[in-house]
């Protein structure tokens, strides 16, 4: 495989998992963010994440320097015009990422695979800000990214076989475990997901019952690993309503509507661990 320098943009949640990934594998990464207060506090979450994975002993303390050592923190976006491969994680917001796309594809080489962690919006429509449809595609990575195997691929209207396959082989030198979806709002795994979340919520505000048990509920009873509150503290509590937003009218269908309660947190600001407080205190 002819890709070694991979640009990652944004450095928040996924960004910064992103990056350790690909690191840790043995990748150069250019880290794209807006402000340097940004790429610190991504940095610090890769050096955490990788400080937890030393003292479990899965990683050495040279692996740990190692993989500090190939990523390069930057707020310059022409440090990407030399990258093989891109990964776009940015904030999940249409205009945003039709931006950013619009400026890869005058940035990276023509060759180059354009593609986005999106939790839910079109492929096929950010891939038609590009003059390179056919090499733009979803790579939707699942948090935490060092943890979690599944890296959802989701192919475009008009995505070549090629440009999957190289993701898949990439996905795989990554040790994760890639698994194809077609382009439709959300994909699959937010499709399910989202509205379980919601229905949370709902529950919540509606009094149905306290937030620790309707998580303790869904963890004991149905083996989740965490109740759908803790899960959307995790996830992002804006990151959760934008894709709620983007099932409602990309599906028409009004039992995607965002809970009032969801909305109402994340105008306060209470997005969650991110935030240090969201349905819980962190
Ligand atoms: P986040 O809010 O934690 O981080 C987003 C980062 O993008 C911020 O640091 C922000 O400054 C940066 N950014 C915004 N505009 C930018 C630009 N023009 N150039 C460079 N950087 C820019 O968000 P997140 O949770 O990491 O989500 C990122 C993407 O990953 C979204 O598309 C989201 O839907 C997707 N995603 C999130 C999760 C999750 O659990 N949080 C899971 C899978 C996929």
């Amino acid at each position: 495989m002819s890709i070694r320098m991979v640009g990652v943009i944004g450095s928040g949640t996924m960004g910064n998992g992103i990056a350790h990934v690909f690191a840790q594998s043995g990748f150069t990464v250019t880290l794209v963010d807006i402000k340097e207060d940004f790429l610190d506090k991504g940095m610090l979450a890769i050096t955490k994440n990788l400080d937890r994975q030393l003292k479990k002993e899965l990683i050495t303390k040279s692996e740990k320097t190692a993989t500090l050592s190939r990523i390069n923190p930057t707020t310059g976006f022409h440090n990407l015009a030399d990258c093989d491969f891109i990964v776009e994680a940015a904030t999940e917001n249409k205009s945003t990422k039709f931006k950013l796309f619009k400026d890869l594809d005058a940035t990276v080489k023509p060759h180059v695979i354009l593609s986005t962690n999106t939790s839910s919006i079109s492929i096929t429509e950010i891939a038609a800000q590009t003059s390179r449809p056919e090499k733009v595609i979803g790579m939707h990575f699942m948090n935490p990214v060092p943890v979690m195997k599944l890296v959802e691929i989701i192919r475009g209207h008009v995505c070549s076989d090629e440009t999957v396959a190289a993701t898949v082989e990439l996905c795989n030198a990554l040790g994760k475990t890639p698994v194809e979806a077609n382009d439709y709002p959300g994909f699959v795994a937010n499709r399910i997901i989202m509205p379980m979340i919601n229905e949370a919520v709902f529950a919540l505000m509606e009094g149905v019952a306290t937030k620790e048990a309707i998580d303790e509920i869904m963890h004991l009873g149905l083996a989740h690993p965490m109740g759908p509150l803790t899960l959307a503290d995790l996830i992002g509590l804006d990151v959760c309503l934008s894709i709620l937003e983007v099932l409602h009218e990309g599906l028409g269908d009004p039992k995607y509507r965002p809970c009032p309660l969801l909305k109402r947190m994340v105008a306060a600001g209470n997005l969650g661990r991110k935030t240090g407080q969201g349905f819980y205190s962190y």
